[in-house]
């Protein structure tokens, strides 16, 4: 079939693998897929998913990957009943993922036109599973559990888009992620396993591919070993899409958003934002890991290492060109990219016998962080003190003040901001900063962070 790709062609991909190439760049553009992702917002209403449909049906010409997140906020609700499971309140877990499951069979019923389909089984079969779960006490960790919930909200989303697009004759496969996208247990930050994944996804796509014009499968999770589910962090159906092209040699990935282009900060917080055409891998990565939740900061990696294009574009009207981002565009000077990270905690980490700030001290209060899970976005350290912006997970917080608290004196304020501006101008620092008081700076002569309230 014309959409097929060839065997000899993964014999190459793994002869590469082998010699530990699978980052370095790709030369032979063997064939011609592209991958889309679709966030939770373009598919929240049945009317909207009606025009993911017709994009996707518009670029059937070669083989697309299409990667959708949960829909809505379907992921926010499934946290709710997550806690709500974990503080052994099963009522109104239950309750909660009751109200979940009638509202996907409602939207599928709008979307499909009717109640008599085949996706109408399998939607309950998912929520069926998850039913289990709540009704079992808990013997294990939250992350584990909140994975094994969370994880249905793809599932369902893309039952449903899998299904429409097959009423309207497209050749269409409903791939389970979990099948393919092999990680570890770091539940709720799962670490993909290559090797595995590599194989697992070449195998399958290329049979897959081989009969159909579109693959529709789910971000964002993944199973291990076990074959239990994992996440792989929030927001993270921009990394799936990324892990796929990197394995599938992809020609272009895009994500179809609901912002005409990529802005230089975010329109909700910002009132002045410009729009950017064109952007290198290296700014995106940088403003994703500040915290500007445009797309998932895991996401450059895969495609740098392909040098796969990536394009943003708005599913609202498809016809604005959007932003691309690529390794090398031809941008003379960029706008100022301001990101500003909420609710920031600065701890401030004392030796309680004035003993400095060593190498040693240091290795040490780092192990303890990394210990409990917490990232750290910002340090500072003088003589006999160690300041860490970090964000606020309470849980791992505390567990983290309980360690350290045996060895150092710990201070923390908390509800703070992280600012940072990339091609800052003290007129725009003079602008933003005039209602704030600054509680760090850290410079460079292109990047600027602030920790502010
Ligand atoms: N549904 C997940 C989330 O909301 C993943 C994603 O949207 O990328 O975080
Ligand atoms: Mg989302």
């Amino acid at each position: 079939m014309k959409f097929g790709f060839s065997l000899d062609y993964y014999a190459v991909n793994h002869k590469n693998h082998h010699l530990g190439s699978r980052f370095a760049a790709q030369t032979h553009a063997t064939y011609s897929m592209q991958v889309f992702k679709f966030g939770g917002a373009s598919i929240e209403t049945p009317e909207r998913a009606r025009k993911v449909l017709s994009i996707i049906t518009a670029h059937v010409e070669s083989p697309l990957l299409v990667i959708i997140s949960a829909k809505g906020k379907t992921t926010n609700a499934l946290e709710k009943i997550a806690e709500a499971y974990f503080r052994e309140d099963a009522e109104e877990a239950q309750r909660l993922f009751a109200e979940l499951e009638a509202d996907h069979i409602a939207y599928a019923e709008e979307l499909l036109g009717t109640r008599e389909h085949a996706v109408f089984n399998k939607l309950r079969e998912c929520c069926t599973e998850i039913s289990w779960v709540l009704s079992e006490p808990h013997g294990r960790e939250y992350d584990y559990y909140y994975d094994q919930i969370v994880s249905v909200g793809e599932l369902l989303s893309t039952a449903i888009l899998a299904a429409a697009l097959k009423d309207q004759g497209i050749h269409t496969e409903w791939t389970d992620v979990r099948d393919i996208m092999k990680t570890d247990d770091n539940y709720r930050d799962a670490n993909i396993q290559w090797e595995m994944t590599e194989q697992l996804a070449s195998t399958h796509f290329n049979k897959a591919f081989a009969t159909h014009q579109v693959v529709v499968t789910q971000g964002f999770i993944g199973s291990t070993d076990e074959n239990n589910s994992v996440t792989l962090g929030r927001e993270g159906s921009d990394y799936t899409a990324a892990v796929f092209a990197n394995i599938l040699n992809a020609k272009r990935v895009t994500i179809w958003k609901d912002v005409p282009s990529l802005l230089n900060a975010d329109p909700r917080i910002f009132p002045n934002t410009v729009p950017i055409p064109e952007i290198s891998f290296r700014e995106v990565i940088e403003m994703a890991y500040y915290g500007a939740q445009v797309i998932h900061p895991k996401t450059i990696k895969p495609l740098f290492a392909k040098n796969i294009p990536l394009y943003v574009r708005c599913f609202i009207d498809p016809s604005l060109p959007g932003t691309l981002i690529h390794s090398k565009p031809e941008v003379k000077r960029y706008p100022p990219i301001m990101v500003l990270k909420t609710k920031q905690v600065l701890l401030q980490v004392y030796t309680r016998d004035y003993s400095f700030i060593t190498e040693e001290n240091l290795s040490r209060i780092y192990n303890l962080f990394h210990d409990c899970k917490i990232k750290i976005n910002l340090i500072q350290n003088a003589a006999i003190s160690f300041v860490a912006c970090i964000d606020n997970h309470p849980e791992r917080l505390e567990k983290l003040l309980e360690v350290l608290q045996k060895e150092y004196d710990v201070r923390r304020n908390e509800d703070l901001f992280l600012f940072t501006v990339r091609h800052y101008t003290q007129h725009v620092l003079k602008e933003e900063l005039k209602d704030r008081t600054v509680l760090l700076t850290q410079k460079t002569r292109q990047t600027i962070q602030m920790v502010v309230r």
